[in-house]
């Protein structure tokens, strides 16, 4: 049986240490990080989030701001609010929710963040940083599970990794990080034939593609590392990842579950990368 990873657990060792770190640089700087937030339109899930995300800020002890703007809010008044934000020293990170609403480009409002603030690591100047080896600030999902595997001092140079799900935010991103350390790196999407025998290469399987329970056993290497960034509610209301827990869990090495696996680590990164720019910013200016 494998060792379950308890990201809940880890998550709330990191908030500690953030926690911790932000009462010592407000004693230092006198100055509380802060974090705005961007929601346009009522997504149910979106709010959801940020209600978490909103939770974790305060038990950080950061300041914040939010705008709850309506769905049918324009292009321009979006980039009004986040240029006015680029210049308000008290805010150090900047999360606008996604998804947009259709009517709005989610690339250019992400450009249009400054990159030092861009607490989530999708402004094309922090992916290109990725890219090149020397990350600034990183996408939270995959940063997460590097820490997950760190925590439990799961070696990843050398190893066979592979990727389902190729998205800006979890696929792409968790490529070059794995990349970067050193990993062999196969990213899996719905081209992909023979995927059974492709992840039955992994050492460390990420199983990212939003479909329920969609890694069986037989498509699981004995002994592999099984991480599940899925989350996937059920008619009845209940979450399951894309890894079919119980049958992996009698061939793998360790598993994350769903929820309180990748989740949590999201969150807690965030704090992390907020906390990050807003020192850098502070101490910047001293
Ligand atoms: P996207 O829908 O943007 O991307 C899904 C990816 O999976 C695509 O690249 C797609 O391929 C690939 N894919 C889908 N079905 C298959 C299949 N049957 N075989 C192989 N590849 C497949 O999703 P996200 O990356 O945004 O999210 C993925 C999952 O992770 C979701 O369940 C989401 O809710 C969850 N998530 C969880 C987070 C957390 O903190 N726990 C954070 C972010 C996401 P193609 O490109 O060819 O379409």
């Amino acid at each position: 049986m494998a060792v379950i990873i308890d990201g809940k657990k880890i998550a709330q060792d990191i908030r500690n240490e953030v926690r911790a770190e932000t009462l010592r640089l407000k004693e230092q700087t006198g100055v509380t990080p802060g974090i705005a937030v961007v929601l346009v339109g009522d997504d149910p899930a979106s709010k959801i989030y940020l209600r978490q995300k909103e939770n974790a800020r305060k038990e950080a002890g950061f300041l914040s701001q939010e705008f709850k703007l309506p769905q049918d809010t324009r292009e321009d008044e979006l980039f009004t609010i986040i240029h006015r934000l680029n210049r308000d020293e008290s805010i150090h990170g900047i999360l606008v929710q996604l998804p947009l609403p259709g009517h709005i480009n989610t690339a250019t409002i992400i450009e249009a963040i400054d990159p030092r603030k861009d607490i989530d690591g999708f402004h094309p100047f922090n992916l290109g940083r990725l890219f090149t080896g020397n990350p600034y600030h990183m996408a939270c999902t995959p940063k997460g599970i590097l820490k997950l595997l760190d925590y439990h001092s799961i070696t990843i140079e050398g190893k066979e990794a592979v990727i389902v799900g190729r998205s800006n935010i979890v696929g792409k991103p968790l490529a070059l990080m794995l990349l970067n350390r050193h990993a062999t790196v196969t990213v899996c999407h719905t081209r992909t034939r023979q995927l059974p025998a492709v992840t039955r290469r992994a050492e460390i399987l990420i199983a990212a593609a939003g479909k329920p329970e969609m890694i069986r056993a037989d498509m699981v290497k004995d002994g592999a590392v099984v991480i599940d960034v899925g989350v996937n509610r059920m008619d009845d209301g209940h979450l399951v990842g894309d890894v079919a827990f119980h049958e992996v869990a009698g061939r793998a090495s360790h598993i994350t579950p769903v929820p309180g696996g990748v989740g949590p680590m999201t969150i807690a990164m965030l704090l992390v990368n907020t906390l990050k720019a807003a020192s850098d910013q502070i101490l910047s200016k001293k």
